[in-house]
């Protein structure tokens, strides 16, 4: 089976699963007084310092979480009552989804955030703001204009909040350089465990808590660590931390090749937000009028494992909410994919989803599919990744 929805969740690396399984030999409260109790702090601790290392930031001011949900509900919920929230269209529904809505920043036709759009809004209101805009979107891989985000967010005397979930392992990530006061973290989608999630605060940021009970992560986040989930991130970290760049460019490799394969159907294809910078791990892409839930079922059918770029519920594929903000092509709005690849992807499995996509095009002519897979190792270098499942 070849798996292409790493943004959905990724294979647990090796690392990780072996530190998680160590981890859970011996019984380890992070807050007990006793042996077990100090061995677990003196883990949390040094992974807290290695992920602070990893996206350049101190690391008395990460916060763990249980998921990177809880993290976007913490940054934004745990600012003072009253704090308005601007929120681009395409943010992940942990962000629009608050107490208060959210305003909301429309996007471009290639999902990128409209700079005017948010100016205005900044410029609407005196009450204290924060501005939420994702480095990277799950959807379409479009990165977006951050550092001119912080810039007029700063001009407004506004905060900035970033979701950079879908960043870690596909993009080099400082949170001092990009001047943001509050970004959240998740570790699943590049080969980390579930269970974990963070937050980074600008120094002397102050948030009230959004969960209470014990007074753990400096009072801000109440509940018990999770510290083989925890451990196990410390694995994903030494990976990213000595590995990163070299997995970032192999990611690059394998969407040359895969859109290059994809170009070659021609015009029945359509490669979503193409002129925006994007993830190198992410590819949307279209095949007007072919609903996606076809698409889904015959490259699942053909052993590719792939998610649509639509909001899926018990079932049904309904219409993306993120290309409906980019108001995309009625013919494209239900008839697109998502692909998305990583630690463990190998140019063949590139060449299977071709493969595979041929199926999907019945009029465009048997060979089609041959001459993308072709096309794509003619044009693109041909190592094999070294990781495999
Ligand atoms: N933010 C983005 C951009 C995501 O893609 C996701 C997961 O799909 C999340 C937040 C939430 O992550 P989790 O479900 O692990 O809490």
């Amino acid at each position: 089976m070849t798996y292409l929805d790493y943004n959905a969740t990724a294979p647990v690396r090796p690392e990780v699963r072996q530190a998680m399984l160590d981890a859970m030999r011996a019984p380890g409260n992070a807050s007990s007084i006793h042996h077990y109790g100090r061995s677990a702090r003196k883990l949390l601790e040094d992974v807290r310092a290695k992920l602070a290392k990893l996206v350049d930031a101190n690391p008395a001011d990460i916060v763990f979480t249980a998921s990177a949900t809880e993290a976007n509900h913490l940054a934004l919920q745990g600012l003072p009552r009253g704090t308005r929230v601007l929120a681009s269209a395409v943010e992940h529904l942990s962000v629009l989804k608050q107490p208060i809505d959210p305003q909301i920043i429309p996007v471009d036709g290639n999902g990128v955030v409209d700079l005017g759009a948010l100016e205005a809004l900044l410029a609407g209101s005196d009450q204290p703001t924060v501005v939420s805009v994702m480095i990277a979107n799950n959807e379409i891989g479009t990165i977006q204009p951050l550092a001119e985000v912080v810039t007029l967010a700063k001009r407004y005397g506004a905060l900035v909040h970033s979701d950079a979930v879908q960043a870690v392992g596909r993009l080099p990530l400082s949170f001092a350089e990009l001047g943001l006061d509050l970004m959240s973290l998740g570790f699943h989608k590049c080969g980390g465990p579930v269970g974990v999630g963070a937050l980074v605060m600008r120094p002397g940021l102050t948030l009230n808590p959004y969960l209470y009970g014990g007074g753990h992560e400096r009072q801000l986040r109440a509940g018990t660590h999770n510290i083989p989930a925890i451990a196990g991130l410390g694995a994903l970290m030494d990976r990213l931390l000595s590995e990163g760049e070299v997995e970032r460019q192999q990611q690059g490799v394998l969407q040359q090749r895969l859109e290059r394969g994809l170009q070659a159907f021609g015009a029945a294809v359509t490669i979503i937000a193409a002129k925006a910078p994007r993830l190198p791990n992410t590819c949307c892409v279209g095949i007007a009028n072919v609903a996606a839930e076809q698409q889904l079922i015959k490259l699942d059918m053909a052993g590719v494992a792939v998610s649509s770029g639509s909001a899926c519920s018990s079932g049904k594929v309904g219409a993306s909410r993120v290309l409906q903000a980019m108001n995309i092509a009625p013919a494209l709005l239900q008839s697109t994919i998502r692909l998305s690849w990583g630690w463990a992807t190998t140019a063949a499995d590139i060449d299977a989803l071709l493969q595979a996509y041929q199926q999907l095009l019945p009029k465009v002519g048997d060979k089609v599919g041959d001459k993308a897979a072709a096309s794509a190792s003619a044009q693109t270098d041909t190592r094999q990744i070294p990781l495999a499942i």
